[in-house]
């Protein structure tokens, strides 16, 4: 077992775990980052991403990933590429496990840390079926916010009967020139709201009992590029099977939160996700367990709202560590003092807690 104590570890290297290490690291926390063996998260899948700020021409996903990362690192954060396979929040300090050999429990590490940001995100869930792996990013995605731009005035097909894939449809009819909800059962499980506006939205069709069973594509004539030129499906209640052209399948069936080893450690909602104490804050009911991104938000579940989760995060972990006198954090006031746009004839800058306590409610 490691004989010093973290500050803090943050668990997660999406864009709320990598935004939480650049924080951390800056306001001189240290924090050690299990990024995972397959670090980066969900925009590692993607491709363009034309909605982050900052990149006027966008930015490839894995890039954009591998920027935070550099960014978090050059202030010192230290990134370990392991999966973390149990935690022990019921003593302090905190206890992290992870595998140093993949898949494999020999020479575990036990790393120990006054505070812990969980960052661990969620996983679309897909159809597994064949074409799917291959053309993501290339036609298929599990986000409309995201990807629904790059298909103005093209046919599009949403699969799922849920909230989310009646709010992606409603948000894609708007640059679509078709769009099919393609449902498994002939009842929506959406709201009756949100039924109401899907079902009296004119530019949405459904096909109803109905299966995906294949996405289809082939290579751009013109520039080779992979994309998707339909599905083929099938009727569950007839077996009948036919192709229905589509440039674009959105899959929307649903998200997991990565939360399996926080079972019994921190409180999680009835579908997994970690609840924050309170909405606009970080902290959980355990105190010095921070959540942030998508593992407790199923609802915007953007990159830059995971940054902005990881940032709060951060500066939440420094509050706290600062108050219980753990750390040292901050010294000079620097890290947040560009956050105050106070005119330069202000008298000297204000502890960093009172100004990070300032900045949340100047913005409630
Ligand atoms: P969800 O409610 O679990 O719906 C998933 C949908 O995908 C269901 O219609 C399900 O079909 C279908 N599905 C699941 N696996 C499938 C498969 N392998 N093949 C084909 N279809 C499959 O998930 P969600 O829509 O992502 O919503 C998540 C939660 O967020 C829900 O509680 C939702 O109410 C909430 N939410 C609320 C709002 C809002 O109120 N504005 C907005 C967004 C999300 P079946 O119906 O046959 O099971």
């Amino acid at each position: 077992m490691a004989t010093d104590v973290k500050k803090l570890i943050i668990i997660g290297s999406g864009p709320s775990g990598y935004t939480a290490a650049l924080y951390a690291a800056r306001a001189n926390l240290s924090p050690v980052v299990y990024a995972g063996y397959q670090h980066g998260g969900q925009l590692t899948l993607t491709t363009d991403v034309e909605n982050f700020p900052g990149f006027p021409e966008g930015i490839q996903g894995p890039e954009l990933m591998s920027n935070m990362r550099a960014q978090a690192e050059r202030f010192g954060a230290e990134l370990r590429d392991r999966d973390v396979t149990a935690v022990d929040f019921s003593q302090r300090p905190f206890r992290v496990t992870t595998h140093v050999k993949p898949f494999s429990a020999e020479d575990d590490e036990i790393e120990q840390a006054y505070a812990v940001i969980v960052a661990t995100g969620a996983s679309a869930m897909w159809l597994g079926i064949p074409g799917e792996e291959q053309y993501r990013g290339y036609g298929v995605s599990s986000c409309a916010t995201c990807d629904g731009f790059f298909f103005r005035n093209k046919r599009m097909v949403v699969v799922g009967g849920g909230d989310v894939a009646l709010e992606e449809a409603i948000f894609l009819s708007r640059f679509a020139s078709e769009l099919t909800v393609v449902h498994r059962r002939d009842t929506l499980r959406a709201s009756k709201a949100m039924q109401q506006r899907a079902l009296n939205n004119p530019k949405i069709r459904f096909m109803w009992d109905t299966v995906v069973e294949e996405a289809l594509g082939e290579k751009h004539p013109q520039t080779g590029a992979a994309r998707v030129t339909g599905v083929r499906v099938r009727n569950v209640k007839t077996g009948e099977e036919s192709v229905l052209p589509t440039d674009a399948l959105f899959v929307a069936i649903g998200h997991r939160p990565n939360t399996h080893i926080f079972h019994g450690q921190i409180p999680l909602d009835e579908r997994g996700y970690a609840v924050a104490q309170d909405a606009e804050g970080t902290a959980t009911a355990v105190e010095g367990v921070f959540v942030a991104g998508d593992v407790r938000d199923y609802r915007y579940r953007q990159a830059v709202t995971a940054a902005a989760d990881g940032c709060k995060a951060a500066m939440d972990v420094e509050k706290w560590l600062e108050e219980r006198g753990e750390a040292d954090v901050d010294p000079t006031g620097e890290v947040y003092a560009g956050l105050m746009h106070e005119p330069a004839t202000e008298p000297a800058v204000e502890p960093a807690t009172e100004l990070a306590i300032k900045i949340g409610a100047s913005q409630a």
